[in-house]
């Protein structure tokens, strides 16, 4: 128990020093923030002054009492008038700073998102990362603009009337203070229990809003298999266990609101008796014990503030930690900028003995010491069943993941060796799946080299087959293409990925053939955009209708992430083997 104890003591200082780091962010504006502390300490003191003074309106007597008392009044006018100045500049300052931090935050949470490997974001699901970002950031801003300034007011506030009530009645104040250390302590377990379950109830929150995106983005297949009840259970379940995590955060707030109104007013009805009583014994004053009980209603107010900022800034705490978490993961580009080039290579590649499990699932070998050779400008087309190891291929070969032994190898070079931008951007790549940016056709086809010329764009879409199309369309290479290129229809959305890829010309080509969603027509279009494409370029065509590649010079039929055959579609046929038999699996549903 007291083992564990101390280990839970060292994390907590370990992630408090951790999430100080974010406020590194903060450093370019030390000094309007210093100046923001500044006023905060101005306007603190101020509201001591004021305060403390109160009781001296009640004692002056005797002559000239009622300009003194104006006097005073007048003074302490002022004084509110400097503390309403240096609280709108506290706030002012301390905005300007946050701002500035919190975009600084999120770009470089932004960028590190971009640069993280594809097996990271396996690992996590992508509602939870933006959903958890958002909020975790939100979290951070808050601690930042409210609760270090009030955490800070009240730290001031605490100490100063401590001071000032020791000076003025020590017993009153010995007795006042004798019940602080309970607060103190209850604060410090409240912390705990609201860091605890505020993660539990984030965690919970991010499950739900997954299960809404994936329900959205399937929502056909729910309807056609009237799935829509079981969904619906899916959803309570969880959107009820967000009420129980909430709730029961919500009894921990309430039961702490208890315990400090009731020693809150225990200890001011206890204050008054004990106050009245020197009062009585002419230890104290009128306007001292008006002033004492003025002051002790301003320091409770702050120790009670002070429990709820503290588990405020635990809570930010707690986020930071998670956005830390992101911060510190390791990066696969070192640096965001546009890449270097590497001298355009001939193009040979070469995959020897490749062995590659993902890492996730590091007990199936997907591939398993694949060798295989593409001479430089040649085609090389991967058949075989789903699930054989197509698509792993494709990503070995972008770099997505490492192999887990073997080697991949350009021009006779390990691409492993190659700086990855770099060699990523001798890549072209049009999945099957086509992702379109929102924006114009024009940004969507120069997405690799935004500062591309109107005709370079121009002659590329007329290379993908795609100018025809555009230039029929109203506002043609301006049209907007609507959220991930929902206006635009598969068959051009593949042309515009084709003109993409021609217009980046690179050196080798990935083609991850979907033409068998498309009718006739536009495959055809398509069909002939490829072909243009690939010509002169090493492409890797992951072929899913055996048609489309026929003039390849060499098919490769991949089973159990191995090669199962090699050749070109006349000598695979004669050797009656896989391929044949697919051939005629294919012909047999064509006819
Ligand atoms: P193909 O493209 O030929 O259909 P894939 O390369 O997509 O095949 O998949 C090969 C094997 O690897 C399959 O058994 C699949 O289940 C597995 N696999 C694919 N992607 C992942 C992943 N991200 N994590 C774990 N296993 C995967």
């Amino acid at each position: 128990m007291a083992k564990s104890d101390r280990s839970s003591k060292r994390i907590s200082k370990v992630s408090l020093k951790r999430s100080l780091r974010l406020y590194g962010f903060m450093r370019p504006y030390k000094w309007p923030f210093i100046l923001g502390l500044a006023c905060l300490v101005v306007s603190s003191s101020a509201s001591l002054l004021v305060f403390s003074s109160l009781g001296k309106l009640i004692d002056f007597q005797g002559e000239a009492l009622g300009q003194r008392v104006n006097q005073l009044t007048l003074l302490l006018g002022g004084v509110l008038l400097l503390q309403a100045l240096a609280s709108f500049l506290r706030i002012y300052t301390f905005a300007w700073v946050t701002q500035r931090t919190i975009a600084a935050i999120r770009q470089a949470v932004f960028d590190k998102l971009l640069s993280l490997p594809v097996a990271w974001y396996q690992k996590q699901r992508s509602g939870e990362i933006s959903s958890r970002v958002t909020a975790d950031i939100s979290a951070v801003q808050d601690s930042l603009t409210t609760y270090l300034a009030e955490f800070i007011r009240q730290i001031i506030i605490v100490f100063g009337t401590v001071f000032i009530l020791m000076a003025s009645s020590p017993k009153l104040a010995l007795f006042m203070m004798g019940t602080l250390p309970v607060m103190a302590v209850l604060a410090v377990f409240f912390g705990r229990f609201v860091r605890k379950l505020s993660k539990k109830a984030q965690n919970e929150v991010a499950e739900s809003t997954h299960l809404l995106e994936e329900v959205l983005q399937g929502i056909s297949t729910v309807k056609a298999f009237t799935a829509e009840w079981i969904q619906s259970a899916r959803y309570k379940k969880l959107t009820d266990a967000v009420i129980h995590t909430g709730m029961r955060n919500a009894v921990y707030r309430g039961l702490f609101a208890v315990f400090i109104i009731l020693f809150l007013f225990g200890a001011i009805i206890s204050i008054v008796w004990y106050g009245s009583h020197l009062v009585a014994q002419n230890e104290l004053s009128h306007g001292d014990l008006f002033s004492f009980f003025m002051l002790s209603g301003l320091m409770a107010g702050s120790v009670g503030g002070l429990a709820d900022t503290y588990s405020q800034m635990q809570k930010a705490i707690g986020a930071t930690e998670s956005l830390l978490d992101i911060l510190d993961a390791r990066v696969e580009l070192s640096e965001l900028k546009a890449p270097q080039s590497l001298p355009k290579p001939k193009g040979h590649l070469r995959f020897e003995q490749l062995s590659f499990s993902y890492p996730n699932r590091s007990e199936q070998q997907v591939l398993q010491e694949l060798n295989l050779d593409i001479p430089a400008g040649s085609t090389c087309a991967i058949v075989g069943s789903s699930g054989a190891g197509k698509s792993t291929l494709s990503y070995l070969l972008m770099r997505f993941y490492q192999p887990s032994s073997g080697r991949i190898l350009l021009d006779g070079q390990d691409i492993a060796d190659l700086d990855l931008g770099a060699y990523r951007s001798l890549l072209g790549y049009v999945p099957q799946d086509v992702m379109l940016f929102s924006g114009s056709i024009r940004e969507n086809i120069a997405y690799a080299r935004p500062q591309a010329a109107q005709d370079d764009i121009e002659y590329a879409a007329e290379m993908a087959n795609a100018a025809q199309f555009i230039e029929e369309l109203p506002q043609g290479y301006n049209t907007q293409v609507g959220d991930r290129g929902t206006q635009l229809s598969g068959g051009q959305r593949q042309r515009i990925a084709i003109a993409r890829a021609v217009l980046a010309n690179p050196s080798l080509l990935i083609l991850d053939e979907a033409t068998s969603s498309l009718d006739t027509a536009s495959e055809k279009l398509v069909q002939e955009a490829l072909e243009r494409l690939r010509k002169g370029r090493t492409s890797l065509v992951i072929a899913h209708r055996l048609s489309t590649i026929r003039n390849a010079q060499q098919i490769v039929v991949l089973q159990n992430g191995k090669v199962a055959e090699t050749g070109t579609h006349e000598s695979l046929l004669q050797q009656g083997g896989i391929y044949a038999g697919l051939v005629r699996l294919d012909e047999g549903s064509n006819a």
